[in-house]
This record gives C-alpha cells, sequence and structure tokens, in this order.
C-alpha cells in the first residue's frame, strides 16, 4: 500500500485552505512526512498518532517547506522524549540546519541544545539521482532541482514497484523529468500561471504548463499541482496543465488523498 495525503500544498505561508507544504506518505506500517511547512505538526496531529511517524524529508530549506521543523523537534523532546527517527535533508544544508538550532537551542535543558539535531537523525541526501535511502519498507532517491538554494526532487517506490514523486521547488530541468518518469503520482509545483524569466529560470519555480510539460516529457501517469502562489489559481492551473498533459491532473488540495496506482 502507497498512498499520498496532502496535508498542506500552499507556497510561502499557511492559507485558510491549510498549511504551507507538506504532504504524507502512508504505507500499511507507518506514515513518512515529506516537507514541514508552517501548519504542518498541527495538520498532522489533527489526522494521525505521533508514534505512526517513521521519517521527516525535507526537499529544501526554504521556510515554507521547512519552518515547522523547529516545532517537530520541540514536540519531539517535550513533554516526554519520543523515539528518533530519520531527518533527510539536501547535502550541503547541514550548517543552514545547526544555525536553526543556535538561534532556538535552550542552554538551560540538556536534552534541547539542539533541538533539531537531538530529536532528529539528520541524514544528507547527495542530489545524484542514485544513493537510495530506505524508510518504513520504501526506497526513494534524490535529484538535483533547479531552485535558489539546494532543492532534492524525490523519486519513493514502494516494494510493489508503485512510484510516487515530488518536484519540490524547480525551474524546468532534466533530473526532475528523471525523478518523476512514469511515476504513479508526480506531486508538482506549479507555483504561477504566468512568471518571468528571472523567476522561473533565476530562482526556479514553473508554471502550470510546465508541470503539464514536465509530466508529459516524464510520461508521469498523474499529475498532482502543487505549490500555487494563490489559492485562487487552482482551476486555471489545471487547465493550463492539461493543455499538455494528458493524463488525469489534480489539485493538491488539503485533506485530500491519492491512492498511488489507483489513478
Ligand atoms: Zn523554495
Amino acid at each position: 500500500m502507497l498512498e499520498l495525503e496532502i496535508l498542506g500544498s500552499n507556497a510561502t505561508a499557511p492559507t485558510r485552505e491549510g498549511p504551507a507544504s507538506c504532504y504524507l506518505l502512508r504505507t500499511a506500517t507507518g506514515v513518512l512526512l515529506v516537507d514541514a511547512g508552517p501548519g504542518s505538526l498541527l495538520a498532522y496531529c489533527a489526522r494521525h498518532d505521533l508514534a505512526d511517524l517513521r521519517g521527516i524529508v525535507v526537499t529544501h530549506l526554504h521556510a515554507d517547506h521547512s519552518l515547522d521543523l523547529m516545532a517537530w523537534a520541540y514536540r519531539w523532546t517535550f513533554p516526554e522524549k519520543l523515539a528518533q527517527i530519520p531527518l533527510f535533508h539536501p547535502e550541503g544544508e547541514t550548517e543552514r540546519l545547526a544555525a536553526f538550532d543556535a538561534v532556538f537551542g535552550i542552554p538551560t535543558l540538556p536534552t534541547m541544545h539542539r533541538p533539531i539535531g537531538q530529536s532528529f537523525r539528520a541524514v544528507p541526501m547527495p542530489r545524484d539521482g542514485v544513493t537510495v535511502h530506505e524508510v518504513d519498507g520504501l526506497s526513494f532517491r534524490s535529484f538535483a532541482a533547479h531552485h535558489s538554494v539546494p532543492s532534492a526532487a524525490l523519486r519513493f517506490e514502494a516494494p510493489d514497484g508503485r512510484v510516487v514523486a515530488f518536484s519540490s521547488d524547480t525551474g524546468y530541468c532534466a533530473p526532475v523529468a528523471e525523478a518523476a518518469r512514469e511515476a504513479d503520482l508526480f506531486v508538482c509545483e506549479s507555483t504561477y500561471l504566468e512568471a518571468d524569466e528571472q523567476a522561473l529560470h533565476g530562482h526556479g519555480h514553473l508554471t502550470a504548463r510546465m508541470a503539464g510539460r514536465l509530466a508529459a516529457e516524464a510520461d508521469a501517469r498523474h499529475l498532482v499541482l502543487t505549490h500555487f502562489a494563490d489559492p485562487a489559481d487552482w482551476d486555471a492551473g489545471r487547465e493550463h496543465a492539461t493543455e499538455h498533459f494528458t493524463g488525469p491532473v489534480s489539485i493538491a488540495v488539503p485533506g485530500s488523498v491519492f491512492p498511488a496506482g489507483a489513478a
């Protein structure tokens, strides 16, 4: 079994629709959190038991994908210390995580000097498309997305061959298409309906049309659009993506669940 649950999908900050970027992969035996955007801990606790969480994977360290890491670390330590789980992050971001800990660590509490470092077992992910990580029976690899900080597109594979891929934040680039190759579900950012060259190819984002093109190039089976700058763009974004992608296109509405392989 492999299911994708959308906890939050908004770019930049939570809205009344839900948190910023955070997703769950649900297996028969546990839950994996992909991105820890603001609002993710609250949304998770409303629907799931903390004891079911097997690991956290952060695609990149922009705040809308990672700000709640500190909230997760505090909760992982207090009032009771929970069993350590892995925290996967793009290679090269160890210092930035340490800086986060330096700001919010609590010198008078021995278990919270470095809340993230002490709560989770940090695992750097080389974005080489080759190195395989494993958690809760899922294997996954990380690919070099094009973004203003090290950004990891992700490809998760279940033992039965089902695949869920995430673009992370990215411009249009070959490694992300490779991550999404024939994926049952491809969760792809579509920050804009229209944007200028700097936003798309400099900073690194996609329009909904580009997300559709990328899904078509990857031969993905089901495209799930996420990370809209404005939820008001959901319907237009879906229309734009279908200009290029002939398979099913869904919107990552918070609370929705997509079984992998059952598009
Ligand atoms: Zn970003």
